[in-house]
């Protein structure tokens, strides 16, 4: 079977590598010129809206995903005249605009933090009035790690945030003082089989994820909840995938921030801390098989590598460690690749993970102990 991904980025070169044992073979459509998952598929170099260049994807495959959340909803609407598309158009469309988006989740009763719709400055300044400081003013479309967005904090704020962001559709929404973040990851298959990922305890750094770590360690009714939640939109969009929930989790409260309609960063752990990989799952739901099992062999920290790759000797002493580099040059800011450490236990990680003091900045060193417990 022939899958076509648009999109040609980290992700999609995920997939192909948990693809190629089932069989499957691959074409990414991208208009970068270099493109990491052209090292392991056939990359189409055109724009998403080249009618053509769609032609001959739709021609070449017997079903198309995607692996980025912009891709434009006109050309798999385009697309499905052709070929079959999944996860679902409505839930790539909704999670392209954060206010669409969260009204969604009010609608279904899905706890957010509070959000208003910004237009204009006396929009901002109602909004404001509502929803009181400090709070985070944001690009309704076209945000991602932490882009188009800008945290108030005290009045004399508002004003360079209205000049860097105004003009656009904006939403403002409170900032919520949390916890820590974590993430939910479902599948559902295309007979409507759902199964879940346990929940990754999830660590920012400048809006960009630098650390997810399982088992949360999150009390079971808060599970439960993420869980319900992500079900009633599997059920809702009638997907067929994988569907990322983040959160931000304040005392006893869960608080959804937004949904990803992909596989995430926040499950690259279970390429080798699940029975089935998040691509391997994405893949088996796309291509109609039946589903793998999400459970966790253990317990698994990965450790995102910005910028550009530590260098891998030192690290591959670390029993239990499997590096991911996606052949990228390095950029700052960029997310160029990843280690998972994976261990029978909380236990026994919290001691593997000592050996990464050493080889890891002070601060992802940090973020490792607030992800694994103060017992590290
Ligand atoms: P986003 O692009 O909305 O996923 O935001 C990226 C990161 O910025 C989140 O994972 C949080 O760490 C932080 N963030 C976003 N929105 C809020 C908020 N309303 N309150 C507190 N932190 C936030």
């Amino acid at each position: 079977m022939h899958i076509g991904v648009l999109g040609g980025g980290q992700l999609s070169r995920m997939m192909a590598l948990a693809g190629y044992p089932l069989g499957l073979q691959f074409t990414v459509l991208d208009p970068s010129p270099a493109v990491c998952a052209s090292q392991v598929a056939e990359h189409v170099q055109a724009d998403y809206t080249d009618q053509a260049a769609l032609d001959d994807l739709a021609q070449r495959c017997d079903v198309i995903t995607w692996d980025f959340e912009n891709v434009p909803a006109e050309s798999v609407a385009y697309l499905e005249a052709k070929c079959p598309v999944y996860p679902a158009r409505e839930a790539l469309a909704l999670g392209q605009d954060r206010w669409h988006e969260k009204s969604l989740f009010r609608e279904l009763n899905i706890a957010t933090p509070k959000f208003a719709m910004v237009d204009t400055r006396p929009d901002l300044l109602a909004a404001l009035d509502d929803i009181g400081l400090p709070a985070v003013l944001k690009t309704r479309r076209m945000g991602y790690d932490g882009k188009g967005q800008v945290v108030l904090r005290t009045q004399e704020d508002l004003e360079p945030a209205w000049q860097q962001l105004g003009g656009q559709a904006l939403i403002l929404e409170q900032f919520v003082s949390f916890d820590f973040e974590c993430s939910v990851i479902g599948v559902r298959s295309r007979k409507g089989e759902v199964a879940f990922y346990p929940i990754a305890r999830n660590r920012h750094h400048r809006g960009v994820l630098s650390i997810s770590a399982v088992p949360a360690r999150l009390p079971e009714a808060l599970s439960q909840q993420a869980q319900a939640w992500l079900q009633e939109l599997l059920e809702r969009f009638d997907y067929v995938g994988v569907l990322t929930l983040e959160l931000f989790v304040r005392g006893s409260e869960l608080l959804v921030n937004e949904m990803a309609p992909r596989v995430h960063n926040s499950g690259h752990w279970s390429q080798n801390g699940a029975v089935t990989s998040q691509f391997e799952n994405h893949l088996r739901a796309v291509a109609g098989l039946p589903l793998g099992s999400c459970d966790a062999r253990g317990a698994s920290i990965m450790l995102n590598w910005i910028g550009e790759m530590p260098k891998v000797q030192a690290f591959m002493s670390i029993p239990g460690l499997h590096w991911h580099d996606y052949g990228k040059s390095a950029r700052p800011g960029r997310k160029v690749g990843h280690a998972n450490l994976v261990a029978d236990d909380l236990a026994q990680l919290r001691e593997r993970a000592q050996a990464l003091q050493p080889l890891v900045t002070a601060e992802q060193w940090l973020h490792i102990q607030e992800c694994l417990g103060a017992e590290v």
